[in-house]
């Protein structure tokens, strides 16, 4: 079978409720055991190696870092060890050779496959947070700046006519593998974009879009860039996706026409595969999405069906 998906389960207990009160958030911050989890222009603190490890700080290090960040927000609770991510972005590289030492801020993407699943997990929610953070500064509303409440889980408007609430946001994309029967057996989609590396083949992938519901989006993305119709689109997964900001949504569904056109202006390339393609991909000049995506874990799970 295959592996359970990447950067789900950080094992931490959000503590939704705590995180209201502010003493208890203050408190925590200043506790020399509590752990923070430093960002940096959307790259996380890691100690490189064979298995690179999250680098968190505490103490007297942690304590210089929050004087630097610009923003905080609570991750969440492991036994009785506190968690909180925090952004130095506005610092130059720098200010923050005292606090990284060994450490390096690292984009998760190049090492996120061969960390320990927890700990990528745990770096992928800090990233998204700090990324949301930075990126709703301002009301969207009335333009007057936003300040980090509730142990940064939510960004109020101090305009004194709006006040609004601004919450984390996560934008939801539907990813589907198709498949279709035919002489050679079954047969699944995949598409490349010329950007990808050579030779990499993917399930096709969109983002969601106002009024619609995830199935009719999955129809609508596979018939606009790959021409082919669907139907019977049965959920399968969901993986929080920090890279900036998504929520991929994972579908299974059957083709029910099979000629591809597919949409030049987004793909170089739609074919369809059989498992005996797949299983030899490599050797046939092709090579499958990044192990630590659900678009790997669709065919993953689609090849150990057989
Ligand atoms: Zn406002």
């Amino acid at each position: 079978m295959p592996k359970g998906l990447s950067y789900t389960d950080t094992g931490l207990d959000r503590a939704a409720l705590l995180r209201r009160k502010d003493a208890w958030t203050a408190k925590r911050l200043r506790d020399p055991d509590t752990r923070i989890l430093p960002v940096w222009r959307n790259r996380n603190l890691i100690r490189p190696g064979d298995t690179p490890k999250a680098a968190s700080l505490k103490g007297k290090t942690a304590q210089k870092f929050l004087r630097i960040a610009s923003d905080v927000a609570l991750l969440g609770v492991n036994g009785k060890v506190v968690y909180f991510a925090a952004d130095a972005s506005d610092c130059e590289p720098e200010e923050l050779k005292s606090v990284s030492r060994r450490a390096e801020f690292i984009d998760l993407r190049q090492v996120g496959p061969v960390m320990e699943p927890r700990e990528a997990a745990i770096l992928a929610y800090a990233r998204a947070m700090m990324y949301w953070h930075r990126n709703h500064r301002y009301c969207g509303v009335c333009g007057s700046p936003t300040e980090n409440r509730q142990g940064g889980h939510v960004r109020v408007c101090t305009g004194a006519d709006c006040e609004r609430p601004h919450f984390p946001r996560t934008d939801p994309a539907v990813i589907m593998l198709v498949t279709r029967l035919g002489k050679g057996g079954e047969a699944c989609l995949l598409a490349r974009q010329a950007a990808w590396p050579e030779g990499m083949y993917s399930t096709l992938a969109g983002f969601v879009e106002p009024g619609e519901r995830l199935e009719e989006a999955v129809v609508r993305e596979v018939l606009e860039e790959s021409g082919v119709s669907v139907a019977d689109v049965e959920y399968r997964n969901s993986q929080p996706w920090p890279f900036p900001a998504s929520l991929m949504v994972g579908f299974r569904a059957s083709a029910t026409s099979r000629r591809i056109k597919f949409d030049k202006e987004e793909l170089e390339d739609a074919r369809w595969f059989t498992r005996d393609e797949i299983g030899n991909f490599e050797k046939l000049g092709f090579r499958l999405p990044r192990s630590d995506s659900i678009a790997r874990w669709l065919v993953d799970t689609w090849l150990a069906e057989e």
